[in-house]
């Protein structure tokens, strides 16, 4: 790509138009245009054929369609591709490509690293360059499905970075995906750290967005422990943000819970879960600490202590799933998106490649 030319992934119709002002059918083309970016995942002008030869030349003169270029591409065994990008500089970010048997989905990144600092987090370790635009976060997905045979029908935001302290172009990104790609916003979820004003701001949109929220701990002096915005705003107030969005929006939230061995996974923080949660017809998605040298010695849980776990949620009525992890050969599970590139973190050690079974 030549960083010089525009790229036109993060434009709608009427902005595409906006571009050419002098032609008289403007309108139309950029009709035209934003159909073969995002309804097609095109990467070539050439292939435009229902364009005039003329406005090809031009586009292709003047234009790119995407900012992102492929520093690598990595797949994995089970069919897992991660994609390191960047845009002409050396600001790297990831997204990852997840087939299953009965749908497609996607992870992708909202920033190029993440200011949080939560504690066993490579990207938030990794520190933190800048926010992605509206552009740089649809480009991620329609990267993903021109290398994809199958319709990417879902996107999760858990990537690098926090996307509710860039909610102004994941807003124009979610619209793009929703008005242009087609995607139903049912099948796009936020994971978010626990932005408190935030949630109850993305609440006032009304969209049946999925929000997740990163929990790790019912106690407020364990989260602070892992995640520094708990400071903040502690558990009840995050979670109290959470119902909100719940009854505002009408779609039911989910809790990830990271399990670190002897930090989070003990009984009594799963039976504090309980009144936590109380009210609220929530899934609570178990998810093992993915190794990563964090220098506080973080390991991961013991397979009977996730077992023992996940019986006192689910005697107590709640819906507990397991992540099932993917993409182990080339790194690709959530907190691991970052640092690789730049050397700062070992590769998962070998002894803690085994998934757990539930
Ligand atoms: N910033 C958002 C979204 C990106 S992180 C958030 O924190 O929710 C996506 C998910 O990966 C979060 O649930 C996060 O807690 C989890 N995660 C981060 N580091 C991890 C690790 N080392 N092992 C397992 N999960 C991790
Ligand atoms: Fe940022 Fe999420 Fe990592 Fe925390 S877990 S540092 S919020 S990316």
């Amino acid at each position: 790509m030549d960083t010089r030319k525009q790229p036109l992934i993060g434009l709608d119709p009427t902005e595409l138009a906006a571009l050419f002002p002098d032609r008289k059918d403007a309108k139309m083309r950029g009709k035209q245009l934003a159909h073969h970016i995002y309804t097609r995942a095109e990467t070539e002008f050439g292939n435009m054929l229902d364009l005039p030869k003329e406005f090809r030349e031009h586009l292709e003169a003047n234009f790119t369609i995407s900012p992102l270029q492929v520093a690598t591409h990595r797949k994995s065994i089970d069919k897992v591709e991660k994609l390191l990008v960047h845009n002409g500089d050396n600001q790297v970010y990831e997204c990852v490509l997840l087939p299953y048997q009965d749908r497609v989905s996607c992870c992708i990144s909202s920033q190029v690293g993440c200011p949080m600092g939560c504690t066993f987090c490579a990207t938030g370790l990794g520190g933190f360059d800048r926010n992605l635009t509206a552009g740089e976060i649809v480009a991620q997905y329609l990267l993903l499905q021109s290398k994809s045979e199958r319709r990417i029908s879902h996107v999760v935001f858990m990537g690098m970075g926090e996307p509710m302290l860039n909610l102004k172009n994941i807003r124009k990104a979610l619209t793009l995906m929703h008005d242009q790609v087609g995607l139903s916003y049912r099948h796009i979820t936020i994971s978010t750290v626990g932005l408190v004003p935030q949630i109850y701001d993305l609440a006032k949109d009304r969209l049946p967005i999925h929000l997740a929220l990163s929990l790790h701990s019912p106690f407020d002096e364990v989260r602070d422990r892992l995640m520094p915005v708990n400071h903040k705003w502690p558990v009840k107030e995050v979670v109290r943000a959470m119902k909100d969005y719940q009854n505002t929006t009408g779609r039911k939230v989910t809790f990830e819970y990271l399990l670190i061995k002897g930090v989070n996974d003990t009984p009594e923080q799963a039976r504090a879960l309980i009144p936590l949660l109380s009210g609220m017809p929530n899934v609570i998605n178990l998810i093992p600490f993915n190794w990563v040298d964090t220098g506080q010695g973080f390991a991961r849980p013991e397979r009977e202590s996730v077992r023992a776990f996940r019986r006192i949620l689910e005697q107590a009525g709640l819906n507990v799933t397991e992540r099932v992890e993917r993409g182990h050969d080339i790194a690709a599970a959530c907190g691991q998106l970052a640092g690789q590139h730049k050397g700062k973190f070992a590769r998962r050690s070998p002894s803690e490649e085994l998934p757990l079974h539930s």
